[in-house]
C-alpha cells in the first residue's frame, strides 16, 4: 500500500530531516513510527500525505507516485487516498461538528445525500452523533479527536495517517482514542501513526519503525 524508496528530505544546508529511508507497508497494516523529537517522524508522514515532497527517492501510495504529483493532482490525492489526524485536531471552530465531518465529501464532489448519510453513519459509529449540531469548541479533547477521525474517514481513505493523535489528550481520552484506532485497524484500515505514546503503539500497531536522526534505526 505504501512504498518509500531511498527517501530523503533536506532543508537548506542542515542535516537532512530524512536520510535514505526505505519502508514498505502492506494493506491493512498498522505501523507506529517512534523516535525522539526532531528525528523526522512528521516529515515522513507529510511525505506520505502529499503535503511535502522528498528531495530524493520515491513515494508510492496505493499505486500513485505521490512525489511526482502536481498541485491539482496532489490535492485530489489528499482528498481521495488519505485521511489525516493531528495532535491538535485541526477542526474548524466556526462550523458545526456535522459540517466539519461532511466537508471533505463536499470538496470531493460526493452527492449531498450520500455525503450526509456517510457523515451520520460515521458520527454514530464513533459515538459522537449527539454533538452533530454543536460546535467543536464545546467538546472535550477526546470527543474532538473522535470527530477528527470521522472527518478523516469520510472519503474512505486508503490510508489513515495520525501524527501524535493522543499527544494533547488526558489519559482517559487517550485510552478512548487508542481503542478507536485499534478497532479501525481490526476492521482492515491501513494506519500509520506517529507517537510518543508507547501504550498506543503497543495496543494498535502490528509493527513499529524507529527513526533516529532521519534514518530507520530498527
Ligand atoms: P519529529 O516529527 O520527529 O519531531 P520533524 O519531522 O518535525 O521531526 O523534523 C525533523 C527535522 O527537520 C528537525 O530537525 C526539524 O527541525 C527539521 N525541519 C522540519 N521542518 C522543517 C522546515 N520546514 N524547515 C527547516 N527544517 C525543518
Ligand atoms: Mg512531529
Amino acid at each position: 500500500m505504501i512504498e518509500l524508496r531511498s527517501v530523503s528530505r533536506a532543508y537548506g544546508d542542515g542535516p537532512p530531516a530524512l536520510n535514505d529511508v526505505s519502508l514498505t507497508i502492506a494493506r491493512g497494516e498498522a505501523v507506529a513510527v517512534l523516535g525522539p523529537s526532531g528525528s523526522g517522524k512528521s516529515t515522513l508522514l507529510n511525505l506520505v500525505a502529499g503535503l511535502d515532497r522528498p528531495t530524493g527517492g520515491t513515494v508510492t501510495v496505493d499505486g500513485v507516485r505521490v512525489d511526482e504529483l502536481g498541485e491539482s493532482g496532489s490535492a485530489r490525492y489528499r482528498r481521495t487516498k488519505v485521511g489525516m489526524v493531528f495532535q491538535s485536531f485541526h477542526l474548524l471552530d466556526d462550523l458545526t461538528v456535522f459540517d466539519n465531518v461532511v466537508l471533505p465529501a463536499q470538496l470531493g464532489g460526493m452527492s449531498r445525500g450520500a455525503s450526509r448519510r456517510r457523515a451520520v453513519e460515521l458520527l454514530e459509529a464513533l459515538g459522537v452523533a449527539r454533538f452533530a449540531d454543536g460546535f467543536p469548541g464545546r467538546l472535550s479533547g477526546g470527543e474532538r479527536q473522535r470527530v477528527a477521525v470521522a472527518r478523516a474517514l469520510m472519503n474512505r481513505p486508503a490510508v489513515l495517517l495520525a501524527d501524535e493523535p493522543t499527544g494533547a489528550l488526558d489519559s482517559v481520552s487517550g485510552q478512548d482514542v487508542r481503542k478507536l484506532l485499534t478497532e479501525l485497524h481490526a476492521d482492515g484500515q491501513t494506519i500509520v501513526l506517529v507517537t510518543h505514546d508507547l501504550a498506543l503503539a503497543g495496543a494498535c500497531a502490528t509493527r513499529t519503525v524507529r527513526l533516529v536522526d532521519g534514518r530507520v534505526a530498527s
